[in-house]
């Protein structure tokens, strides 16, 4: 937790719930121990979305189709998310939910590696996108992420502060976990120093980073 688990648990009680098909899902999914955003972070999300009003989302990570679902309901009604998911288990049940919130029309799922369909949405824009997927991967994704955003564009990447231990040595981190430890520090100071982008790094659920293009004068 990066949170005191009080306040934590203060402000998850305010939460009014995302309706009965969301709230069913999003029980579902932590009871089959499904990695979905938390409650402290969706709500953080809503309400960048609800800001900025996408015509364009692209997200990165679908798990069983949560956070898009939650998404849409705050987007401009044209608005469309296009999202990405290579575990095939995960697939049907997203396609399933998609469909049962009756938003199949303004959601696109694509179904492979990120590394791969990345390359492949070359030539679209995307007003904002949700970076949700292998944490190791993301400085890697990176540049083509932001090739696809036009100036003005939003990137919110998930998990940044991997529960605290973005702060720890790497010493002091799990063997297993180290690759990825030093992956998403190179991560976090390529959103703090790349040119064009402006970074803030915020400590809620398990830390996310919000960066939006601009053009240097
Ligand atoms: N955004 C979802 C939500 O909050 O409802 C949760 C996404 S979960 C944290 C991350 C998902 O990314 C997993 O379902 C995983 O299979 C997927 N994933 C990981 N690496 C990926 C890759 N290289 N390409 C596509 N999907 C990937």
């Amino acid at each position: 937790m990066i949170v005191n688990d009080r306040i934590t648990a203060y402000i998850q009680s305010l939460d009014a719930g995302n309706g009965p098909l969301l709230d069913s899902i999003e029980e579902e999914a932590l009871a089959d121990c499904v990695p979905i955003i938390r409650r402290e972070t969706s709500a953080f999300l809503k309400t960048l979305i609800a800001l900025k009003r996408p015509q364009s989302i692209l997200e990165v990570g679908t798990a069983v189709g949560y956070s898009a679902l939650l998404m849409s309901r705050v987007m401009p009604e044209n608005c469309r998310i296009t999202t990405i998911e290579k575990y095939e288990k995960r697939i049907p049940a997203a396609r399933e939910h998609f469909k049962m919130a009756g938003e199949e029309g303004r959601i696109t799922l694509l179904e492979g590696d990120a590394d791969d369909l990345l390359a492949g949405l070359k030539g679209q824009t995307f007003d904002l996108v949700f970076m949700d997927a292998a944490k190791g991967q993301y400085l890697h994704w990176l540049p083509m992420i932001l090739e696809l955003m036009p100036e003005g564009g939003v990137l919110i990447s998930d998990n940044v502060l991997q529960d605290g231990d973005i702060v720890e040595s790497r010493f002091a981190v799990e063997r297993r976990n180290r690759t990825i430890h030093s992956r998403m520090r190179r991560y976090l100071y390529e959103l703090k120093h790349r040119q064009g982008l402006e970074t803030a790094i915020i400590p809620i659920g398990d830390g996310v980073a919000v960066s939006t293009k601009y053009t240097e004068r």
